[in-house]
């Protein structure tokens, strides 16, 4: 979605998008629902407040054993976007008036809401993501998944060709 600095008015406009198109396609696994709730309201000329949430629902695998997992994914923001330039006293201003804003300067007035979300859901997207905590993962030596099985390495000492020396060595 993107909004024109002209369709924003003094009075807040709420918008809430559940579409997920704007989801980057990366190591960040499949989104499987979001919802964005937006607050947007003009702070002066050439400033806008973007307040939102971002909620949703990941599917990926276990960085650890493999396993199909959801995840979830939450972000709260608020981005101040403006057309002024950087340096100008006056923004620095505003910008200690809310000290969690992210302030975007733009050389168009138009907000592509998309970047905004893009951006949020990386930031929010752990670089690991296990299925648990504790997650025991794969044994690098039989590829036994050890959250459900035991590791089969341990030599099992009927049918290990060690058994027969062990035979030997106990005479
Ligand atoms: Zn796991
Ligand atoms: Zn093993």
């Amino acid at each position: 979605m993107r909004l024109l600095f002209e369709e924003i008015t003094g009075k807040t406009q709420r918008y809430t998008i559940s579409d997920t198109h704007w989801f980057p396609v990366l190591d960040a696994g499949l989104l499987l629902a979001a919802t964005a709730e937006l607050s947007i309201s003009r702070y002066d000329r050439e400033t806008i407040s973007v307040k939102g949430q971002l909620e949703g629902k990941r599917e990926t695998v276990c960085d650890r054993c493999g396993e199909h997992i959801e995840a979830e994914l939450h972000s709260e923001f608020v981005y101040q976007v403006t057309t002024k330039e950087e340096d100008e006293l006056e923004l620095r201003e505003m910008e200690c008036s809310d000290e969690d804003a992210i302030t975007l300067y733009l050389r168009e007035p138009v907000i592509e809401i998309d970047d905004i979300l893009r951006e949020q859901a990386l930031l929010v997207v752990p670089l690991r993501t296990l299925c648990r905590e504790d997650c025991k993962g794969i044994c690098a030596g039989c590829g036994a998944s050890l959250n459900k099985e035991t590791c089969r390495c341990t030599p099992d000492t009927s049918s290990s060709p060690f058994a027969v020396l062990g035979k030997i060595s106990k005479r």
